[in-house]
């Protein structure tokens, strides 16, 4: 079955293609077909890479369109011209999406019909920058494959569906609750995917494993997860609640905000920008929200940026801390995402103050770029795993595992 993955967002899209046969192979395969397009910047031209898993590969650069035309583009790369995979968009299953928010309306993945996607739309209020994007690239393919294949929705918040209510419900006042204003929790399906895989990885059934998976890409979280769920997590109502990030703020006095907007000197769109685009690493170093721009600033003596990595290890750990409470006990510490796979700095800042527990990193394992690897030293009385996550092949997995009735 040849399944076709698409992860559009405001300003770019990533999509794939994946092949699954009967079984499903213990290593995620590499896609037939990968694209990324962004339109970010310059904003009248879209770049577009592609590559294929024989390794050709083609770069473009087209003036920008709509989201339709230019994925109605990219597919041609999948079945003309060098990179060619298939041999027409005919041979195209099924389609997977992921879906940012999937509000209390959708606690598993779902086949996309007219009401689906009237859902999805009506939960733009709660991800303006993530849900009208999604519901593009449904509609884009739509317009291009037809309606007879079949396309489903993943959504970002549905790992988390059985956050406990302790967990999930902010200590405001009831109403909130009613209003549906309470903890969804994203970056759901690298959660999940690396749950499965540490499982795999550790050769230990997933429902008897404790487990927190520390996803620290640009947008970072944490989720406890027990018998295979997630018990609690660290970003919110929003992608804005929790740990310091790239350019997020994570969690702040809620105070200040109203301090700030009292003060009169900014609007609310302002401060929206401020905390989601200004902050975190990027707001703290005044250099940048990349961690490696960071550490070679660090190593040049840069105070603010010194100041920042202290800042996102002493919040990472108190994270880390408070899932642990919640958890009450842990077979294995997670690494996942760009920071999360790519810095050994930032894994040893994470794991130092739990060495009272007896959990101890393999420095050298530590700064061989492990992959899908145990970290941990052999008397480590928890395991440390980095895992590459692979959200595109978990949403083909569950696009394949759907029934069509
Ligand atoms: P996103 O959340 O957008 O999917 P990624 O998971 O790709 O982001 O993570 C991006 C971040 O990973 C970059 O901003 C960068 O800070 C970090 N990163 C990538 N490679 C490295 C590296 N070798 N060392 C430290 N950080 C890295």
């Amino acid at each position: 079955m040849k399944i076709l993955v698409l992860n559009a967002g405001s300003s770019s899209q990533k999509s794939c293609l994946y092949e699954i046969g009967g079984t499903i192979a213990s290593q995620p395969p590499k896609p037939l077909w990968e694209a990324i397009v962004d339109w970010a910047h310059p904003t009248d031209r879209a770049e577009i890479k592609v590559k294929t898993a024989t390794g050709a590969v083609l770069e473009e650069s087209i003036t920008t369109q709509s989201r339709a035309e230019i994925t109605a583009h990219l597919l041609n790369t999948v079945w003309q011209g060098k990179t060619q995979v298939i041999e027409s968009l005919a041979e195209i299953d099924r389609v997977g999406h992921r879906v940012v928010h999937g509000g209390q309306s959708f606690r598993e993945s779902v086949r996309i019909t007219d009401a689906v996607k009237q859902t999805i739309a009506s939960l733009a209020n709660l991800a303006p920058a993530h849900n009208p994007a999604n519901l593009e690239g449904i509609e884009s393919i739509e317009k291009i494959l037809g309606d007879d294949v079949p396309q489903f929705a993943v959504f970002d918040t549905a790992f988390h569906r059985r956050l406990p209510d302790a967990a999930a419900i902010y200590p405001g006042i009831y109403d909130w609750v009613e209003q549906g204003i309470r903890r969804y929790g994203f970056h759901g399906i690298s959660h999940q995917y690396c749950a499965q895989r540490a499982a795999q990885l550790l050769d230990r059934p997933l429902n008897d494993l404790k487990l927190i998976v520390c996803h620290l890409g640009n947008g970072c979280s944490l989720s406890a997860i027990r018998e295979g769920h997630s018990i609690d997590t660290t970003m919110g109502f929003t992608p804005l609640d929790g740990l310091m990030m790239g350019s997020r703020s994570g969690a702040v006095d809620p105070g200040i905000l109203l301090y700030l907007l009292r003060q009169g000197e900014l609007t609310v769109d302002q401060l929206d920008y401020q905390l989601n685009k200004e902050s975190g690493l990027k707001g703290i170093s005044g250099l940048s929200s990349d961690m490696r721009q960071i550490q070679s600033a660090i190593a040049a003596g840069h105070v603010r940026a010194k100041l920042a990595l202290e800042i996102y290890g002493h919040r990472l750990r108190a994270a880390i801390g408070s899932m642990l409470a919640n958890l009450g006990g842990l077979d294995a510490l997670i690494f996942t995402a760009g920071v999360g796979e790519n810095s050994p700095q930032v894994r040893s800042i994470a794991c130092e103050p739990l060495a009272f527990l007896g959990l101890k990193l393999d420095a050298t394992q530590n700064q061989n770029y492990p992959i899908d690897q145990d970290i941990a030293a052999s008397d480590s009385t928890v395991r440390i795993l980095v895992i590459h996550t692979q959200e595109d092949w978990a949403i083909a997995q569950e696009c394949y595992h759907q029934s069509l009735q």
